[in-house]
């Protein structure tokens, strides 16, 4: 971020990094902690500090020369916009640079607009958010939406149903509609992928998102997994039934074609039973030890879909007692792509790539 010009190298990156998860530390812990020398982590401090992006703490115990003065972030010194995009509204949340909501918003957006109509509104609903912010605290606008799509240019595939979509350079657009400082950007990536960063968790985990279509985001190792296209986890469209119904990807029996089967009949437990068996598959695929759930399907119903799945999963799994898989529902609930959206731009900030 060339606005903040204390982090242009990843060694200040590293030490915001550390300051961040320590909460409060001293510059001996930082050396430690991060490998650099006392007196690089001295100038790398001093940097941070004349950017306000942290202040002192206080006094930490003396171990026996003077005492050491504990460094803390300031959370309120930047701000990140997380947005993610439906085909009927945008959910954006303002985030502190300590990762803390400060405001959200719904958006509702008119049936079949055009990218350029849909784009000028979530133009106009990040300007809202960012309005009593100085410009120049501002890192970045982090966009999720459902592929395919390439992350590394922000343009849009061919999704499914939204033949106009198809080419619009997304990141482009959107940068181009808001007045953001030099240095900061916008950031595009699936919605699925945002999902899998909006909360800490497993090394190994999926965030499994049912919503207007189904599909994961993946960490596997530490590392979130996008593929060579930006087209990994395409979980709604394993095929379960080669005579199953028809999905709109043009194969039969898709799990997702078969989840929305059974709930365009109302019946909520068949889905979630559906959804329970296609977690078992990539959980044999890949050994997860993690598995959140999100989208506005299960928060509808919650309390379901991961009893359901985490029933399946003991049912299904050879050994559930040795391969141990923790089934949960998004803590930020419907808020939690967008954070993770948010946090697309964050990550780097603190030396982390693809925000893990
Ligand atoms: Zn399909």
């Amino acid at each position: 971020m060339a606005n903040l010009t204390a982090l242009r190298d990843h060694n200040a990156a590293a030490v915001l990094g550390r300051i961040r998860a320590a909460e409060e530390t001293s510059r001996v812990e930082l050396a430690a902690a991060t490998g650099l020398t006392a007196q690089a982590v001295s100038k790398i401090v001093q940097r941070l500090a004349a950017e306000g992006l942290i202040t002192a703490a206080g006094q930490g115990p003396s171990t026996g020369g003077k005492p050491r003065t504990l460094l803390r972030l300031v959370p309120q010194s930047r701000w990140v916009v997380g947005a993610q995009l439906h085909r009927d509204a945008a959910t954006l949340v303002l985030v502190d640079l300590g990762g803390g909501v400060a405001a959200s918003r719904l958006l509702p957006l008119a049936p079949g607009a055009t990218p350029s109509r849909t784009l000028d509104q979530l133009a106009a609903a990040v300007g809202e958010l960012l309005a009593d912010r100085p410009r120049e605290q501002v890192l970045g606008v982090g966009l999720a939406c459902p592929g395919p799509l390439d992350h590394t240019t922000g343009v849009l595939h061919q999704v499914t149903g939204r033949p106009g979509w198809d080419g619009v350079a997304l990141r482009d657009e959107l940068a181009a509609r808001l007045d953001l400082p030099p240095g900061a950007g916008v950031v595009v990536d699936k919605d699925t992928t945002a999902g899998v960063l909006s909360q800490p968790g497993s090394a190994d985990r999926a965030f499994v998102y049912l919503d207007d279509g189904l599909g994961a985001g993946l960490a596997l190792g530490g590392t979130v997994q996008r593929g060579a296209r930006t087209n990994a986890g395409e979980f709604g469209h394993q095929v379960l039934d080669l005579a199953g119904p028809r999905c709109a990807c043009g194969s039969h029996g898709c799990l997702e074609a078969l989840c929305a089967a059974a709930l365009a009949v109302g019946d909520g437990e068949r889905a979630a039973e559906l959804l329970g068996v296609g977690v078992a598959n990539l959980v044999r695929l890949l050994d997860l030890d993690e598995v959140v759930l999100g989208g506005r399907t299960v928060l509808a119903d919650p309390e379901r879909y991961r009893g359901t799945v985490a029933a399946v999963l003991r049912q299904r799994l050879p050994d559930p007692d040795w391969q141990r898989v923790e089934v949960s529902v998004a803590r930020a609930g419907e808020l939690a792509v967008a954070l993770g959206a948010a946090g697309l731009v964050l990550g780097p900030v603190f030396g982390e790539g693809g925000g893990l």
